[in-house]
């Protein structure tokens, strides 16, 4: 049978007592109550694995689209021709040189921010520098037509 949870009315609001101890406002036909905690709580209990971390991939040490390689060896010596291992070749061949990628810098917003600035300051120097040469060309024909 289920327990009835301790509860009082406060100015007309019914309060009931959750599991945890805390009493929370329910409405008149509230037969018992979970606070936000226990919600959580129950959730964690149920999908444990939204909680959980996510496990990291492992490296496997061998290049993106090795398996499409003609041939591929790995630090172990395991030869695999297009992906598919070559247990007799094994051992027979010096492990393929993986090239280590090369990191890409990944431009920080702010450096976005910066590179953006001095794209524009850049163009507005050359809009400015063209005006100039305008205005010098015009006083320059000026001066000649006088
Ligand atoms: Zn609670």
């Amino acid at each position: 049978m289920k327990q009835k949870q301790p509860e009082y009315k406060e100015k007309g609001v019914r309060y009931m007592m959750c599991k945890c101890g805390e009493y929370i406002s329910v409405g008149d036909n509230a037969t018992g109550v979970i606070c936000s905690n226990e919600v959580n709580r129950n959730m964690m209990i149920m999908f444990p694995e939204l909680h959980e971390e996510k496990p990291k991939r492992k490296s496997t040490g061998r290049p993106t689209g090795w398996h499409f390689m003609k041939e591929f060896v790995d630090k172990d010596g395991n030869v695999f021709h297009k992906g598919k291992e070559q247990p007799k070749l094994k051992g027979t061949l010096s492990s393929t040189k993986v090239k280590p990628k090369k990191k890409t810098k990944r431009r920080s917003k702010e450096q976005i921010l910066i590179d953006r600035h001095n794209k524009k300051k850049a163009v507005l120097k050359k809009a400015r520098k063209e005006k100039t040469k305008v205005i010098n060309e015009r006083t320059e024909t000026t001066y000649t037509t006088r």
